[in-house]
């Protein structure tokens, strides 16, 4: 067992202020650093344990724990949920005995040690692990995991979620409504009339102070998406989400270069390799990974290197956790093409030991704890383990085909 920060802080003192005072001055500022942490980055320590944790809600929680008592938390996929927990155990075979410190070498191995690489659960598995080996290292050196990444590049964070006076956020999303969904292939101008009214009125209800993106989803075929784009241009979105699929980027690029407003999309583009695509082809501006599936936190940093190159800012995707929003605040303070954070606003109150420090002015106060800057509480997420909601494919109501989710 290491000593902990309060015990190897009064050894310190012992040694400068008692009989047998040892130190200089300057030794004793040298080693106040080391003090700071409770782990030194000398000292040795290795992971003992991999466990996952199903939520009722579908949210998969991936804990690490050390032989030094330091433990880690991360968040996966939300989608194929038992798969992912399952996956992850299996990692467990390689990482087990293992500095945990290592992230980056261990993102490799676990990555290019798989023969089939990618794709959203193995990746899942890899973000979730990526999260937790970070908590662990900044907790061992006593910082958030900006501050081990060369931050932090600002002074907080902004959010969007609620529009609200009290926590001043003024950035919200919405989906394109109509009186009926889905959309069909080809929509008629009272449908696309009926959006853009509908977008219009709430651009009046909130006035140009507001930013309003709206997100499409995925589930409008191009021909509509390219009808919607026009029709919703005179009020100004903050942003296109997804205005088609991901799966064919030729056809999102082409839909990018009909519109000045910003195309955004990525929770469901997976690594550098994913992104690469979505950059050379400018088909979208703003890049929404997933910390949560998208390569963690070692993975997002890359991406964002990648998007600085072509003037693009991240705006992390987030309908999950924690975890999720913890680590993906730790990127917002350690990249410079930072736009703004996904429910940056949630407080996760129902799963957290202690509240996030609060969001005011539509900011979020930067992390200041070690890690991820969170402590999970285990009683209140044991409380929410349970059999995840069952898998539901969605059915157009008059004619009975498939509909996109
Ligand atoms: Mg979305």
């Amino acid at each position: 067992m290491f000593p902990t920060q309060s015990n190897r802080r009064a050894w310190l003192q012992s040694l400068l202020y008692g009989p047998a005072a040892l130190f200089t001055l300057e030794a004793f500022k040298a080693k106040r650093c080391d003090a700071a942490a409770a782990i030194g980055p000398d000292d040795n320590i290795k992971v003992t344990k991999l466990e996952t944790f199903v939520l009722k809600n579908t949210w998969v929680f991936v804990k690490i724990s050390t032989d030094a008592g330091v433990t880690g938390w991360g968040e996966m996929l939300k989608d194929d949920a038992k798969a992912c927990a399952a996956g992850a155990l299996e990692v467990a075979d390689y990482l087990v005995g293992k500095d945990p410190r290592r992230v980056g070498f261990h993102w490799q191995a676990i990555h290019r040690g798989a023969f089939y690489r990618g794709g959203p659960i193995k990746t899942a598995i890899s973000s979730g692990i990526d999260q937790a080996l970070w908590d662990i290292t900044g907790k061992c050196y006593g910082v958030p995991v900006y501050k081990l990444m060369g931050g932090p590049t600002r002074d907080r964070v902004r959010v969007y979620g609620t529009v609200s006076e009290k926590t001043g956020v003024n950035a919200m999303k919405v989906g394109p409504r109509g009186s009926r969904t889905p959309f069909k292939y080809v929509e008629g101008p009272k449908m696309v009339d009926e959006v853009a009214e509908r977008f219009g009125a709430l651009r009046q209800k909130h006035g140009k102070g507001v930013d309003i993106g709206i997100d499409f989803h995925g589930a409008v075929q191009p021909p509509t998406a390219s009808l919607l784009i026009k029709a919703l241009e005179p009020h100004q979105p903050f942003f296109y989400e997804e205005i088609v699929q991901a799966l064919n980027i030729d056809v999102m690029a082409e839909l990018a270069k009909k519109t000045h407003i910003p195309i955004a999309t990525g929770e469901r583009i997976f690594t550098k390799w994913g992104f690469k695509e979505i950059l050379e082809k400018r088909a979208a501006v703003i890049l929404q990974p997933d910390i949560c599936y998208a390569g963690g936190i070692t993975e997002l940093k890359v991406i964002a290197g990648m998007a600085e190159a072509y003037y693009s800012p991240l705006a992390p995707h987030n309908p999950q956790g924690p975890c999720s929003l913890a680590s993906s605040l730790q990127i917002a303070a350690s990249i410079p093409n930072f736009l703004i954070q996904e429910r940056g606003d949630n407080e996760y109150s129902d799963l957290l030991a202690k509240p996030l420090p609060p969001v005011t002015k539509g900011y979020r106060a930067l992390l200041t704890e070690p890690g991820l800057g969170i402590t999970i509480d285990e009683n209140k997420l044991m409380a929410q383990v349970g059999e995840p909601r069952p898998y539901r494919a969605r059915f157009d109501e008059v004619d009975g085909s498939v509909v996109d989710w």
